[in-house]
């Protein structure tokens, strides 16, 4: 008997049930994460496809947990996002992104640093507002060597959002948009607020060399984003075909496995010194 309640049990636990535990499980662990501090900053290089160097990095968080070892953004993210949690973590990227920025321009490297900034974040303008301020002040960072990444599905929720990106651009804070080109916004869109830099999402680049329309695609948002002045990445640059069709195409900046992984600080100083910026 106690064997078929173990079957019947499992038969109702429904996939969606098990994705719910894993949710809370997720949930509680993260908010001992945020306590114990078990977060960690990579470093991805972005280089510049003219001369090879590297001009900048995106700052992507990892999460070591430990007894589940390191758990992929993929995982924890949407959880965090989800709980609110992720104001708690955003806030901490931000002052951890803002510390290593400044000890690089200490070192006297010009080196951008982006980073993620969740849409849910941008959900509390003034709370991110007194973050970034804090930060800028606690640090003393040259502001313009900071840029935030967001998502394109942030623009189709614009109430009060030109505000925050014009106070964020005041500050001297450059403003990317991540993933472009698998969400909706439209030329509008872009004109509309203070976009700096277009990251091509990866999807685009990583067939480009071998469809013919993901290479159209990433022609034609090359064209639109020169044509509004902005500056562009290709995120997910694989392969040396990638890069010098991207090359030839126009664009200035790439970011993929190509070049490198993402890395921990003293890996990435080591790439550095083999291909200093500037
Ligand atoms: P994302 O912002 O689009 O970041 C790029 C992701 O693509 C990273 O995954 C990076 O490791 C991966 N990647 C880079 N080059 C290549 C490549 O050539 N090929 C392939 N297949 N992948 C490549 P990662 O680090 O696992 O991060 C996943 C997502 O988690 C990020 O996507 C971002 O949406 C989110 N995330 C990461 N760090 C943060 C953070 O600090 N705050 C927030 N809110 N979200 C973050
Ligand atoms: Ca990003
Ligand atoms: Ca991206
Ligand atoms: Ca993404």
């Amino acid at each position: 008997a106690k064997q078929s309640g173990r079957a019947t049990h499992r038969f109702f636990t429904s996939e969606l049930q098990e994705k719910a535990l894993e949710r809370l499980k997720i949930e509680r662990l993260l908010r001992k994460a945020v306590e114990n501090q078990e977060f960690e900053l990579y470093y991805q290089p972005q280089v510049d496809l003219r001369n090879g160097r590297v001009i900048g990095c995106e700052a992507l968080i990892r999460w070591n947990h430990p007894g589940m070892g390191q758990v992929s953004p993929a995982r924890f993210i949407p959880v965090a996002e989800h709980s609110n949690l992720i104001i708690e973590i955003g806030d901490w990227v931000i002052r951890e992104v803002c510390r290593q920025a400044k000890r690089w321009q200490d070192q006297g490297l010009r080196l951008k640093v982006s980073f993620n900034v969740s849409a849910r974040q941008f959900m509390r303008p003034a709370e991110l507002l007194q973050v970034l301020r804090g930060a800028l002040d606690d640090t003393g960072v040259t502001p313009s060597l900071l840029e935030i990444e967001m998502t394109e599905s942030l623009l189709l929720d614009p109430h009060g959002l030109g505000t925050v990106l014009d106070e964020i651009r005041a500050l001297g804070i450059h403003l990317a948009l991540d993933d472009f080109g698998t969400g909706y916004s439209s030329l509008s869109y872009l004109r509309r607020f203070p976009i700096d830099i277009l990251k091509i999402d990866r999807s685009f680049v990583s067939d480009s060399d071998k469809n013919e329309d993901d290479a159209e695609m990433v022609k034609t948002i090359i064209g639109m984003a020169h044509n509004l002045k902005m500056s562009l990445i290709a995120e997910g640059v694989e392969t040396a075909g990638q890069a010098s069709m991207l090359t030839e195409y126009g664009c200035e900046v790439a970011q993929g496995y190509h070049y490198s992984r993402p890395m921990q600080v003293a890996a990435f100083e080591t790439l550095l010194q083999q291909r200093p910026p500037h």
